[in-house]
């Protein structure tokens, strides 16, 4: 029960700091907020866009195997038909007739019993269709229907051919995209782990079925690296989970899982589609979608797909839970509890802010401006000049600055700054012309 309560409070603190500080509040608030829809801040703005470049990098830029797309969010209705959306797309759903609580019957630990108010009285399970429906052109009728893209993959499946032409990529090659989904999910909740318009970053690979199985492992590995070497995830924060029951056609699936306050929670899965989506994309338009390989006397190959995706908003969200932290040190020696320092532990790569630029009087700012010029030209920089030193420290603290640059009197004569490492607290006196150069080494990955 104690634990229970720690980790709500845990939570809280990470929802109030990330408002706070700007990193993510409600969507909408002066109206009373809108259920499931989050803003980003400026921080927060700052971290998701780092997020998407070190996946983009890790998956993409440095792959000679992998090809980026930016597709739109509304697609031609019939795509939905195809990936089986329209049909089966939702959740199974119970209503609680006592307290009127709306329940996803698969996450409900007794399928009788409401885990709002403990009553029996509930509705059967019926089944909710989670796409969100809108209207293209100017009437409104069934005939005009089409749908906000539930995941990014399925316009992957249909341009598989045209981006495969224009690249001049044979099997197996894979192709990615970051991009929002949108879900009428019926129980926003925890923060931003389950909304209703959120950004997955997913990458479809696609393959000779004989070959599918190394590549799902290959894939996973990839994967369970980029969690632990660049995020900076602790082995015993994550878990795999295998799925216990598989899609007919896939040979196998699995879930990433971190150790959210509230619980265990799915950050990423990784799925092995099969022909599945291939093979239904091409009945349903009616074209031949399978490759053909001309390396091996012209054979046609419908491709199998493995899959690798994960939500930017959920690896946001494990971050601030995994970097959050209260150094007591000061605490301990004035035993004043306002001197816990509360510091965000972003590994540098995907900081908001990389480096602060904090001259020590303001009469300095003007010198120290330059500083910041030439720094912000490559990193994530901020010029910070109100307030007292160590309030300014305490400030990029919460943000999670791995370093902050004093400009103090001396750098006018010693063209010297000091830098401050936020994890180890030490000090380092360095030239502002080997300021660059210092950094390169530090805040990449
Ligand atoms: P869940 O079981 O939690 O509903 P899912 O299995 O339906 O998730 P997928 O369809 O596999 O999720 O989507 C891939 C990823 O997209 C998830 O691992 C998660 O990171 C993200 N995602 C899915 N739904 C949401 C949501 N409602 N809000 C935020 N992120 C989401």
């Amino acid at each position: 029960m104690e634990k229970v309560e720690k980790n709500n409070e845990l939570m809280e603190k990470i929802v109030s700091l990330a408002k706070r500080r700007g990193f993510i509040f409600q969507s909408s608030e002066i109206y009373g907020g809108i259920n499931g829809f989050w803003d980003y801040g400026p921080y927060g703005t700052q971290l998701k866009k780092a997020v998407e470049k070190v996946w983009w990098n890790y998956m993409v830029e440095r792959r000679l195997n992998v090809e980026g797309l930016d597709s739109t969010v509304i697609c031609h209705p019939q795509v939905w038909n195809a990936s089986g959306h329209l049909d089966k797309f939702g959740d199974m759903m119970t209503d609680c007739k006592e307290c009127k609580a709306r329940h996803r019957v698969d996450l409900m630990e007794d399928e009788n019993v409401c885990p709002n108010c403990g009553s029996s009285d509930l509705t059967e399970p019926r089944e909710f269709n989670l796409m969100m429906k809108t209207f293209v052109g100017p009437v409104f009728d069934e005939d005009h229907v089409a749908y906000l893209r539930a995941e990014t993959c399925q316009p992957i499946f249909v341009d598989f051919h045209q981006v495969r032409v224009a690249t001049r990529q044979k099997l197996p090659f894979g192709i990615a995209q970051i991009g929002k989904a949108f879900r009428n999910e019926i129980n926003p909740r925890n923060f931003t782990f389950r909304s209703r318009e959120f950004t997955q970053m997913e990458m479809e690979f696609f393959c000779r079925e004989e070959e599918s199985m190394d590549w799902y492992n290959f894939w996973r590995d990839e994967r369970l690296k980029y969690y632990y070497e660049i995020l900076g995830f602790e082995k015993d924060t994550l878990r795999t989970h295998d799925h216990d029951q598989l899609a007919h056609y896939a040979k196998a699936a699995m879930d990433i899982e971190f150790k959210f306050p509230f619980g265990w929670g799915e950050l990423e899965g990784i799925h092995h589609r099969g022909t599945w989506d291939m093979s239904r994309h091409s009945e349903f338009s009616k074209q031949n979608l399978e490759y053909v390989d001309h390396d091996n006397g012209g054979e046609k190959v419908m491709p199998t797909v493995v899959e690798t995706s994960v939500g930017a908003d959920r690896t946001i969200l494990a971050l601030l839970c995994n970097c959050y932290d209260e150094d007591m040190a000061e605490t301990q020696k004035t035993g004043k509890a306002s001197d816990v320092r509360v510091v965000f532990r972003f590994p540098a790569a995907i900081a908001p802010v990389q480096v602060a630029i904090l001259p020590l009087s303001k009469k300095l700012s003007t010198e120290a401006q330059k500083v910041y010029d030439k720094l912000a030209k490559y990193f994530r920089a901020e010029l910070d000049v109100t307030g007292s030193i160590g309030k300014r420290y305490r400030r990029q603290d919460e943000i999670g600055t791995p370093y902050c640059v004093t400009f103090d009197f001396d750098s006018l004569e010693d063209n010297a700054v000091t830098v401050r490492d936020r994890d180890t607290m030490e000090q380092e006196r360095v030239e502002i012309k080997d300021l660059m150069h210092y950094f390169f080494g530090k805040l990449d990955y």
